[in-house]
């Protein structure tokens, strides 16, 4: 029998485990962008040979494995969904893997939502805006624990994958200040990590937003009043997105 285990490796991390009728399972998270064209085949045999303790454990035979692919990012719906519906679960929010606990939110996401429909019907107005502020809250205090859990693997800190996850948290070198001139700075191809720290935010709104340059009080304001983020929470995602290297800073030396 495998107890659950999980190990980290340059571009992503696997799970494995033994389920109940004792046969193993092992799953690789990765970011979509860094498997440079390969096929799942390959990325599975690829990433299993940067394990130690995964690949001996599963033995050598799991590089043929024909593995499935998933969306696992983190995602929110960012709001109330169309008139009528509420939406629970994954559908409302989508919690990374690494945290193991999107089964117990859905399942107390599920309870949470029964009583607000049933506030609802006996005539309060709030308590379905309550739900969805109770989910924005949970959103946060997710992406901080993801922040600090991703942020304890320090031997891969050259990586895209690691660095993306670090950026929640990294050291800012500067502080910003409100006059800083910021403008979009990724490609199109490179958004989809970018969803993951901002699950919340659209992405297509970030970029439309700051488009053409725009200073750093003037993005946080219209954030601040889009989103229900606090001065603390805005501030931490700019120096984000520029660590991440989303957002530009124009001048001021702090390079390209
Ligand atoms: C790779 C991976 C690993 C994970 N590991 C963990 C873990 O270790 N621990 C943990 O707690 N969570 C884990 N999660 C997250 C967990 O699986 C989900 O958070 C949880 O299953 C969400 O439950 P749900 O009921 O909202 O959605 P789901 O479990 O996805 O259920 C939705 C159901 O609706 C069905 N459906 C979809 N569309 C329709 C339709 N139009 N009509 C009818 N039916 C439809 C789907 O087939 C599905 O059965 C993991 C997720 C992934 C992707």
């Amino acid at each position: 029998m495998l107890e659950p285990m999980v190990e980290a490796t340059p571009a992503g991390w696997w799970y494995s485990s033994s389920i109940p009728d004792g046969r193993a399972i092992a799953i690789y998270f990765t970011d979509a962008d860094l498997r440079e064209g390969e096929t799942l085949s390959e990325t599975w045999a690829r990433a299993l040979m940067e394990t130690s303790l995964s690949r001996s454990r599963l033995g050598e035979e799991a590089r043929a494995w024909r593995p499935r692919g998933i969306d696992a990012g983190t995602q929110s719906l960012g709001g109330p969904p169309a008139l009528g519906c509420v939406a629970v679960g994954d559908a409302a929010l989508a919690l990374d893997p690494l945290s193991s606990s999107g089964l117990t939110r859905a399942i107390e996401g599920g309870k949470m939502a029964a009583l607000a429909l049933h506030r609802a019907g006996g005539g309060d107005l709030g308590a379905l805006a309550r739900y969805e502020s109770e989910l924005g809250s949970a959103l946060r205090e997710h992406q901080a624990g993801k922040a600090r859990y991703y942020g304890l693997e320090t031997r891969f800190l050259d990586e895209p994958f690691w660095q993306r996850r670090h950026a929640l948290r990294a050291p800012i070198a500067r502080i910003l200040s409100p006059k800083d001139e910021l403008c979009w700075g990724l490609e199109d191809a490179a958004v989809l990590p970018l969803a993951s720290l901002t699950p919340d935010i659209p992405v297509s709104i970030l970029r439309d937003l700051a488009e053409k340059p725009c200073s750093a009080r003037c993005l946080a304001e219209t954030l601040r009043s889009l989103y229900q983020y606090d001065d603390t929470e805005i501030v931490q995602l700019l120096h984000a997105l520029v660590h991440s290297r989303s957002l530009r800073v124009l001048g001021g030396g702090w390079g390209a």
